[in-house]
C-alpha cells in the first residue's frame, strides 16, 4: 500500500480554511495546518468589533478545535513559518517535510513611516483591532468625564475597510447621542474605488448625512495627535490607518517567482511543481488575465481550487484551471445601512445591510458548528 501524501497548509485564514474543508474526508492524505496564531481572525467583521458592536468571540474561531472539527485526522501546529524549500517548511520551532504545500499567509498593512505613531493603528491583525477598540472606548470615556473638550477621531483610507470602520464608529456615537460632540473625519485622496460612480456617490452621501466629515486630501505629515494635510491641520485623539496592503517579509524573502511582490502562480495556482499559493499572498488573476482584488471571496475560491488540484495530482488526473470570479461587493455604511452590488443587482439601505449580514453569517455559522 502506498504511503499517505503529506499536505501542509500555511495560514488558517479565509483561503487556508476553505482548502482544509476541501481536503477533508480523504484517506490518501494527511493534512497539517500551520499558523502563527491559534485563531482564525474574521477580518471582514473587525469593523463591528472596533465599534463596540461585537465581542472577541464573534471575530475569532479557535484553529485547533476547528481543524479537528473539519476532519478528526487533521493536525494543527501553532508556529511561525520562516522559509519554504521545494519539499520542506521551516518554522521557528521545527521543520516539516511535505509532498504538497499550500501557501496562504495573507499580507500585511502598508504603513509608510509617516504613519508610525502611538495614536494610529492599522486593523489587519487582531492585536491592533483590540487596541483600536480600547482607544475608541477610552476616547469616549475621557470625553464623558470632560477630560477633553474637542474630541476627534481620524480614519485614513478611502477603501471599504476605512469606510466600514468610520461608519460603524459613527453609528455608535449616534446611538449614544455623542455624534455632535465627537467628530469622525474620513481622510483619503479617493473613496470606494471598487464601486461604480452612482453607488460611490450614494455611499458617500450616506456617510456625510450620518455626520462623518469626508476630507478628500492627502496626508503630508503626522505628528503625535496632529495630521497635516495640504492646507489644513487636524488634531486627533486616535486614528485608524487603512491605506493599502503589501506582502509580508516572509513572502518577500521566499525564493520563488514574484509578481508585484506577491507569489506568481500559474493557471492552476502553482508557484512551483508541488507548491500552490492562494489568497492575498498570491498575485491572482481572473480567466481573462485581469488582476483580482485581495478579498475573502477570492481567497476562498483559490483555496478550493488549490485543494482540488492537489487531490487531482495525487490521483494523477489533469489539474483544473483557476476561474476565480468576484461575485459582488457589500460595504457596511453604519447601523442598518449597507451597499451591496452583484453583477445585475444593486441594493442599499436596509436591503444592503441584510445582504451584508447574510454573507457574514453564511460564512461564520457553518464554521462555528464545527467547533
Ligand atoms: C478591515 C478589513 C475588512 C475587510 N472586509 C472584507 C469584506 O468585507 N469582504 C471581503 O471579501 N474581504 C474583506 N477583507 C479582505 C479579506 O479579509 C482578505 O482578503 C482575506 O483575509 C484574505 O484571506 P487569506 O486567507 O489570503 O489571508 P488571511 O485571512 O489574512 O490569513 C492569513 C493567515 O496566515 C497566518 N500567517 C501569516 N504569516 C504567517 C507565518 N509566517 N507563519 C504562520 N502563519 C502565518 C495568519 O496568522 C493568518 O491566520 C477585509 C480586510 C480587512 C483588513
Amino acid at each position: 500500500m502506498s504511503r499517505k501524501k503529506k499536505v501542509i497548509i500555511l495560514g488558517g485564514g479565509y483561503g487556508g480554511i476553505k482548502a482544509l474543508e476541501t481536503l477533508a474526508n480523504n484517506e490518501n492524505i494527511e493534512v497539517t495546518l500551520i499558523d502563527k496564531n491559534r485563531y482564525h481572525y474574521l477580518q471582514t467583521e473587525s469593523y463591528n468589533f472596533i465599534a463596540l458592536n461585537s465581542s472577541l468571540n464573534d471575530i475569532i474561531i479557535p484553529l485547533d478545535t476547528l481543524v479537528k472539527g473539519i476532519d478528526k485526522n487533521f493536525c494543527f501546529i501553532q508556529d511561525e513559518v520562516v522559509n519554504v524549500t521545494t519539499h520542506q517548511v521551516t518554522c521557528k520551532e521545527g521543520e516539516h517535510p511535505f509532498d504538497y504545500l499550500i501557501i496562504a499567509v495573507g499580507v500585511k498593512t502598508l504603513l509608510p513611516s509617516i504613519f508610525h505613531n502611538d495614536h494610529l493603528f492599522e486593523v489587519k491583525n487582531l492585536s491592533n483591532a483590540l487596541h483600536l477598540k480600547h482607544s475608541f472606548e477610552d476616547t469616549i470615556v475621557k470625553h464623558l468625564k470632560k477630560e477633553k473638550k474637542n474630541t476627534n477621531i481620524v480614519v485614513v483610507g478611502g477603501g471599504s475597510s476605512g469606510v466600514e470602520i468610520a461608519a460603524e464608529m459613527q453609528n455608535y456615537l449616534l446611538k449614544s447621542n455623542l455624534a455632535c460632540e465627537i467628530q469622525i473625519s474620513l481622510i483619503a485622496d479617493a473613496f470606494l474605488g471598487e464601486l461604480d460612480e452612482h453607488s460611490r456617490k450614494k455611499a458617500l452621501q450616506t456617510l456625510q448625512n450620518s455626520g462623518i466629515r469626508i476630507v478628500q486630501k492627502m496626508v503630508q505629515k503626522v505628528e503625535p495627535n496632529c495630521l497635516y494635510l495640504e492646507d489644513e491641520v487636524i488634531e486627533f485623539d486616535f486614528g485608524v490607518v487603512a491605506i493599502g496592503l503589501e506582502a509580508s517579509e516572509f513572502i518577500k524573502n521566499l525564493d520563488f517567482a514574484k509578481e508585484k511582490h506577491l507569489l506568481k502562480v500559474d493557471e492552476y495556482l502553482r508557484a512551483e511543481e508541488h507548491i500552490f499559493a492562494i489568497g492575498d499572498c498570491a498575485f491572482l488573476k481572473d480567466k481573462t488575465g485581469k488582476p483580482l482584488s485581495q478579498t475573502a471571496q477570492t481567497a476562498e475560491q483559490s483555496g478550493v481550487i488549490a485543494a482540488k488540484n492537489i487531490l487531482r495530482a495525487i490521483q494523477e488526473k489533469p489539474l483544473i484551471k483557476a476561474n476565480i470570479k468576484i461575485y459582488g461587493l457589500a460595504i457596511a455604511l453604519g447601523g442598518k445601512f449597507a451597499i451591496a452590488t452583484a453583477s445585475f443587482v444593486k441594493v442599499d439601505g436596509i436591503l444592503g445591510y441584510l445582504g451584508k449580514k447574510a454573507i457574514e453569517q453564511f460564512y461564520k455559522i457553518p464554521l462555528k458548528l464545527k467547533l
